[in-house]
């Protein structure tokens, strides 16, 4: 691609039509709840745009989230524009190696200085001087402050690189962190999960492209339109929790009627991110649907939250002092999810009481 085309033309010359292109972008803007008035500008400011410079970092991580981006079942427009930016520099992707690699990261960081974006999956090794991940000698810390000095933005894609994800889980043997403690004074988005949901990456992108800023975020730093809501709050098997209809174990009866599976671990309640309603696979399913609880894997910490088959909301008798110290601190998921938790034990120990009426 030349560097002067538009998204759009490129597009054109792949076959896809401007058309299409413009459908797309109303899509995208659709996923993102943005108002009417602001649907056509995002469709026509994307197919406006000009090849944006990537660069992509990846450290302690296990190449999942690039998986989730670039391995859809069929060729898509999230392809086709993850292609559009991703050009510059990928360890995992790009096909040179060795200091030619690192020669293209300096090379497109001097060409595209302050108007770059830096992706980054995975998180960083601290402990010992950061000696546990290296790349041509250098720590990934490194290698993050000299690609991060001259960006436009930053985009930690994934919860290692958001919250340390699992390098950082119990009892932490490289002394992860997220990169958002690494990086001050640069606009900074989250799209945290684990995998991320492709459609929140690209989203978050084809906005950046069409306005040239960041999209309204949370108090994490996740783009509100994909992480506004909870599993639970758009979740179509929503009306069995209501009713106290419960799976108490994944083959019963329950379980077969597709009641809810708050009973069997599912972190819905407390975990924000748009699975429920984007979906997975181009739409066609994800967890829940498919019969297994949400883990919770877009939100801090999910690994150590004392097991993903037990209750949210355990009674604290019935579990060891450290699992009750897990429920009570709302899984650590915020305050606003610790209160979430409370008001989900509530719940339920109602369906509990409604149980024993029954017998
Ligand atoms: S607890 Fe889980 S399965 Fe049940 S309604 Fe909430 S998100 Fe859906
Ligand atoms: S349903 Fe929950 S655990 Fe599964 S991908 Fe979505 S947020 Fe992650």
């Amino acid at each position: 691609m030349k560097p002067d085309d538009t998204l759009a033309g490129e597009m054109q010359r792949r076959g896809v039509s401007r058309r299409a292109f413009l459908k797309y972008g109303s899509y995208i803007a659709s996923l993102m709840a943005l108002p009417p008035s602001a649907v056509e500008a995002l469709a026509e400011g994307l197919a406006a745009a000009r090849r944006q410079s990537v660069i992509w970092l990846s450290f302690q991580e296990c190449t999942g989230c690039t998986e989730s981006l670039t391995r859809s079942y069929s060729p898509t427009l999230e392809n086709l524009i993850f292609d559009f930016i991703s050009l510059d520099y990928h360890e995992t992707l790009m096909a040179v190696s060795g200091e030619a690699a690192e020669e293209a990261r300096r090379a497109a960081m001097a060409a595209n200085k302050g108007k770059y974006i830096v992706v980054v999956d995975g998180s960083v090794p601290m402990k010992d001087g950061g000696v546990y991940a290296t790349i041509g000698g250098k720590t990934n810390h490194q290698i993050l402050e000299d690609t991060v000095k001259d960006a436009f933005a930053v985009v930690a894609v994934g919860t290692c690189a958001a919250f340390g994800g699992l390098p950082k889980a119990n009892p932490n043997p490289t002394g992860a962190v997220a990169i958002s403690t690494l990086v001050a004074g640069k606009p900074m988005i989250n799209i945290s999960g684990c995998p991320p949901i492709p459609e929140a990456m690209t989203g978050a992108l084809a906005y950046i492209l069409s306005f040239g800023k960041l999209p309204e975020l949370d108090h994490l730093s996740r783009p509100k339109a994909f992480f506004g809501e909870t599993i639970h709050d758009r979740c179509y098997r929503r009306p069995y929790y209501e009713r106290g209809e419960f799976a108490n174990a994944f083959d019963d009866a329950g379980a077969r009627q597709g009641h809810c599976l708050f009973k069997v671990g599912c972190k819905g309640p407390v975990t924000y991110n748009s699975c429920a309603t984007t979906k997975w696979n181009g739409g066609v399913s994800f967890p829940i649907q498919s019969g297994h609880g949400c883990l919770g894997c877009s939100e801090p910490e999910f690994w150590d939250q004392g097991g993903f088959y037990r209750p949210l909301s355990t009674p604290l008798g019935a579990m060891g002092p450290a699992l009750a110290g897990a429920a009570l601190a709302g899984a650590a998921l915020g305050v606003g999810a610790a209160l979430s938790a409370r008001s989900h034990q509530k719940h339920y120990l109602a369906s509990l009481d409604k149980e024993k009426e029954k017998e």
